[in-house]
């Protein structure tokens, strides 16, 4: 139930206008790295002095006017610039509705292509995020174009789908990152049990691990973590061939312990005033983690005011079934 909510709610455009004027107010600014890029870089800085190396997302999602997505594309390259000018250890997450893939898939190829080719004078790494079911299929379609000129790019693996197999064989020569996946997605193409989804996504990271280029195994999950540990010391997998990813925010200390540790680790630094879509999706991605999420970020204000956006979307969603 709250899970439907929070992803109800990550889709709400008056929401997420209202969350863009009143700023990172929500109880957001612990997971979000700043609103500019000189706060970002500030906090890139803090990250690589812990021996953590970060990707960067300009937060935004689901564009569907031309000159939005065009600012984002304009925000993407500016990073790209501060990353390199700055020296830092950072490389870029996008996501492909931010730049366009709802209102033109050529629009949104060239927007992507402009921004691949600027991160490859450096040789930057730019990551494809996946989004939902629908943007699957278009956004592998975009991978495969930039590939045929470009190697500085990489995407994600979502364990929940049945076809995820399918699609790491496809892409074992690149980096990926493999992630259990995000959103509600229905029974005619993801598993929807904790049990189905958490064994296919082992499957995936042994898979790539034994096979693929390199893999970033994206979880906050300490018993997934600890399998891939024990896995690649029994496989004598090289520690170069992969590297651990959590979210900004997240799970600090394990964040500084793995580092620590001799792993590679690499944050998921998001940033920017679009944040709200981000956020929520957090807070409905599992019971235990909303619960931390709500230890950790929230005070009795801010968990008022989601009250009242769930306690709003819910009777919504009750009258609109009434209708
Ligand atoms: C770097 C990164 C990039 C991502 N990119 C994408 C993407 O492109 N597309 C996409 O669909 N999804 C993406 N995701 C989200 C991902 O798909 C999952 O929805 C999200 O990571 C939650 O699953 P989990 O594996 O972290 O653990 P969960 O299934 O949420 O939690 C499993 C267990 O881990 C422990 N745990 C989890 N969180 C915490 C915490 N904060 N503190 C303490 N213990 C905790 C708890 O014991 C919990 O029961 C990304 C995630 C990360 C980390």
């Amino acid at each position: 139930m709250l899970k439907e909510i929070f992803i109800g709610l990550s889709t709400n455009q008056m929401l997420t206008a209202a969350a863009k004027k009143y700023g990172l107010k929500l109880g957001a600014q612990n997971v979000v790295a700043g609103t500019n890029v000189e706060e970002t870089i500030k906090s890139i800085r803090e990250l690589n002095a812990l021996g953590i190396s970060c990707t960067v997302d300009n937060l935004g999602e689901f564009v569907f006017e031309r000159e939005e997505a065009l600012k984002a594309k304009d925000s993407i390259l500016e990073v790209i610039e501060a990353i390199h000018e700055n020296g830092v250890d950072a490389h870029i997450s996008l996501k492909p509705t931010q730049i366009g893939l709802d209102i033109d898939y050529d629009f949104c190829y060239e927007n992507l292509k402009e921004i691949v080719a600027a991160a490859s004078k450096y040789d930057m790494h730019i990551n494809l995020d996946m989004e939902d079911y629908g943007h699957v299929q278009p956004s592998y379609d975009l991978l495969e174009t930039l590939l045929e000129e470009y190697s500085n790019v990489g995407t994600v693996i979502q364990s929940y789908f049945y076809r995820a197999q399918e699609d790491i064989e496809k892409h074992k020569d690149l980096r990926l990152r493999i992630v259990k996946g995000a959103y509600k997605e229905p029974v005619e193409y993801a598993y929807q049990t904790r049990e189905e989804i958490d064994a296919n996504f082992v499957q995936l990271i042994e898979y790539h691990l034994l096979n693929g280029k390199f893999t970033s195994i994206a979880t906050h999950d300490h018993n997934i973590i600890n399998h891939v540990i024990d896995f690649v010391e029994e496989h004598n997998i090289s520690r170069e061939k992969f590297e651990f990813q959590m979210l900004y925010g997240f799970r600090k200390d394990m964040q500084v312990d793995l580092a620590k540790r001799g792993y590679k680790f690499c944050t998921y630094v998001p940033f920017g005033d679009d944040w709200y879509g981000y956020f929520m999706r957090r807070l409905a991605e599992r019971p235990q983690n909303l619960n931390l999420v709500i230890k950790q970020v929230f005070n009795k204000r801010t968990n008022t005011a989601i009250g009242l956006f769930a306690g709003a979307y819910a009777l919504g969603r009750l009258t609109a079934k009434k209708k």
